[in-house]
């Protein structure tokens, strides 16, 4: 279906693993004028973002700054900056996304050791610390702290700091992390980080923030041979975001305007009240869903606030009631990946589209949906009931 002029561009609710919905006033700020990528208005954009990034991703790392390209663009500016043909890098896989890491770090001729974990489950850090023990010349452990595939969340401290005892540079995929749970780069010991706009943040796809430290930093300058992309080599974009902006692409400034107002709403609401209303709203739907007799796939203990994974129930097909739910109520949920295709849903509250009214909507239409597939549950209304009683708690709990 191709729309014949913007107007036919329907407006979803946006609740799958990324685009999420962005904030009405990041939308308006994009419509700014354009203006030049070295004019003094522009450099003062940059530097506010850089500032307010380094405040939501908890570094004082001068190197930080979004990366022209959505997610994927932050995972290969990282990779091809640090790799070298030959390079040995730890690498731990709890889903797709882990994966993707492995094939990209392979492109760039690393000799890759591989970590699997159970999709669902996170890993423990004895796996990792033996891992490490036994590969001490590697160059660096990376893995995902929101495995948006599986809905885990990689609790990642003693991770930073088995790294730092066995010298290994430690990089994190905090793509559906940033923005909705908590992450502090400098304080978990993390070397190299990279996210995406679109998912907590609120932001279009188009940006990846990064943040790299100079432990780093020292070890891409000693590479013999310059990263194999100029475009993503992150020392020379860091030069374009530093103080002497040294010109090395063209801003993306209407990306760029839309990041600094998602910044800015992100400062106001307070980092702490943004991850306890993720929290909250993760554990909402979670209840809603179990209320409705629905399995929960990740592993209770390590389940991220920002995408819950849900078994697909038997008897009902997947791709229908994906279709339905979008095609009469306007709502997006995404479906599962790899071994999860066809049997797992994946429900994102991200950013501006975590909140209350999303939870309860979904939680009704899911049961009209399921009710006519036949699944009725014990009690009308028994997912938003359960979804109510979690906010009722943590009201009282507040007074
Ligand atoms: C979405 C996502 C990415 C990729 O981001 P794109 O914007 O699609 O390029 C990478 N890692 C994780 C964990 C993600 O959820």
């Amino acid at each position: 279906m191709t729309p014949a002029n913007h107007d036919a561009i329907p407006e979803r609710i946006l609740l799958g693993p990324g685009p999420s919905l962005a904030d009405p006033r990041v939308l308006r700020v994009m419509s700014q004028p354009m203006i030049g990528y070295l004019d003094p208005a522009y450099l003062d954009i940059m530097n506010e973002v850089a500032r307010n990034l380094r405040d939501t991703l908890q570094t004082k790392n001068a190197a930080t700054f979004p990366v022209q390209g959505t997610g994927f663009s932050g995972m290969d500016s990282c990779f091809g900056t640090l790799i070298e043909p030959g390079d040995k890098v730890i690498i731990a896989v709890l889903g797709f996304f882990g994966i993707r890491m492995c094939e990209m770090a392979e492109r760039y001729g690393a000799n890759v050791v591989r970590l699997d974990q159970e999709w669902g489950k996170a890993f423990e850090p004895e796996t990792i610390g033996e891992a490490l023990k036994a590969n001490p010349d590697a160059k660096f452990l990376a893995i995902i702290h929101a495995e948006t595939s599986t809905g885990v969340l990689q609790p990642l401290q003693e991770i930073g700091a088995l790294c730092r005892e066995h010298g290994v540079l430690f990089l994190v995929d905090a793509v559906t992390s940033v923005g909705g749970v908590e992450l502090a780069v400098d304080d978990w010991g993390i070397d190299i980080c990279y996210s995406g706009s679109q998912k907590c943040l609120g932001v279009p796809p188009g940006l990846a923030p990064v943040t790299i430290n100079d432990r780093a930093l020292g070890v891409v300058a000693e590479r013999a041979t310059p990263p194999a992309s100029y475009y993503l080599d992150l020392s020379l974009i860091k030069e374009y975001w530093g103080e002497a902006h040294v010109y090395h692409h063209t801003g993306p400034m209407a990306m760029v305007y839309a990041m600094q107002e998602a910044l800015r709403i992100i400062m106001e609401e307070g980092l702490e009240a943004r991850w306890a209303r993720h929290a909250l709203n993760g554990s909402a739907l979670r209840a809603g869903l179990e209320a409705l007799g629905l399995v929960l796939h990740a592993e209770a203990g390590c389940r991220l606030p920002s995408l819950t994974t849900v078994r697909v129930p038997e008897g009902v097909d997947d791709a229908a009631l994906r279709g339905r739910l979008l095609n009469e109520f306007n709502l997006e949920i995404g479906g599962g990946l790899g071994p999860l295709k066809g049997n797992t849903w994946r429900i994102g509250m991200m950013g501006y589209a975590s909140k209350r009214s999303n939870v309860l909507y979904l939680l009704s239409v899911l049961e009209t949906l399921l009710t006519e597939a036949g699944l009725r549950p014990a009690r009308p209304g028994a997912g938003m009931a359960a979804a109510q009683e979690v906010y009722l708690q943590s009201a009282e709990a507040q007074n």
